[in-house]
């Protein structure tokens, strides 16, 4: 039996009376794995970089029966530049390249680093006019649902490629999962991770990361999703928050 457990805390009372966003996961696994999957959460929500957190929300629910939906683990990328400015400059490229126009780019880039704190989900934003196109504030809508279908293959891989941390392996995953989403054609993300400074922008044709797309030590990071004009908001919302979907490992690899 498949479980989706997720969890979201904050700090200073729940997100819906204003406290501020600590960590999130996101996991699906099967019954006899939901006490460790629950306790590595808790562990993270208490010791997390952005402070430690004094609301907890974690949601066992079982999804037997709803059909899942398998998704190829994007190739990854890497593109260098040696500081924010190149960082950003590198991301704006890698955007344009994926088909987002230039002024959808600089408005998603501009909507990010306007940010005075984290969201706890991310922006869905025209990838032709760069408009913002949810209206969920600094809510931002939240994808879920998603795991990896062979654990110890998929750490294997970023090992390999020395980039097996918690961030690569989670942000992969969710953007595995985020490019498949109906009319969705690019993510930029960068860490709310203090301490984490490395972005990336994932696309159908990979995950680039890229070093430096925020200084060390800036509590503020976010997501931005890049949809087209045509695309309809409520089946892209309902398609990240809802469906369940495994990313599968290559089997050449
Ligand atoms: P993280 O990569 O975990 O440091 O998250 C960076 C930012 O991405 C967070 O502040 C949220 O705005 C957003 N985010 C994190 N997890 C999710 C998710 N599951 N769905 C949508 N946005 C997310």
């Amino acid at each position: 039996m498949l479980y989706s457990v997720r969890m979201r805390s904050a700090q200073g009372g729940a997100h819906e009376v204003g406290g501020r966003h600590i960590s999130g996961a996101e996991r699906i696994v099967s019954q006899d794995r939901i006490e460790e999957t629950t306790n590595a959460m808790l562990a993270r929500a208490f010791s997390h970089t952005r402070g430690k957190a004094d609301f907890i929300n974690i949601v066992v629910e079982n999804i037997e029966g709803e059909r899942v939906q398998e998704v190829p683990l994007l190739p990854v990328y890497t593109r260098i530049g040696r500081d924010v400015v190149m960082g950003r400059q590198i991301a704006e490229e890698s955007l344009l390249e994926s088909g987002v126009t230039l002024r959808a780019v600089q408005n998603g880039m501009a909507a990010l680093l306007a940010l005075t704190d984290s969201m706890r989900g991310a922006m869905l934003v025209c990838a032709v006019t760069g408009q913002r196109l949810d209206d969920t504030g600094m809510r931002g809508v939240r994808v879920s649902r998603m795991d990896i279908d062979h654990e110890e293959a998929f750490h294997e891989i970023l090992e390999d490629k020395g980039m097996n941390n918690t961030h690569v392996q989670e942000a992969l995953v969710l953007a595995s999962k985020v490019v498949t989403a109906p009319n969705l054609i690019a993510e930029l993300c960068w860490s709310d991770d203090p301490e984490y400074t490395t972005g990336y922008v994932a696309s159908a044709a990979g995950y680039i990361r890229i070093p430096h797309c925020k200084p060390l030590g800036s509590l503020l990071g976010g997501r931005v999703f890049f949809v087209k004009p045509e695309g309809d908001l409520e089946s892209i919302v309902d398609y990240l928050a809802n469906q369940p979907v495994i990313v599968k490992v290559p089997e050449e690899l």
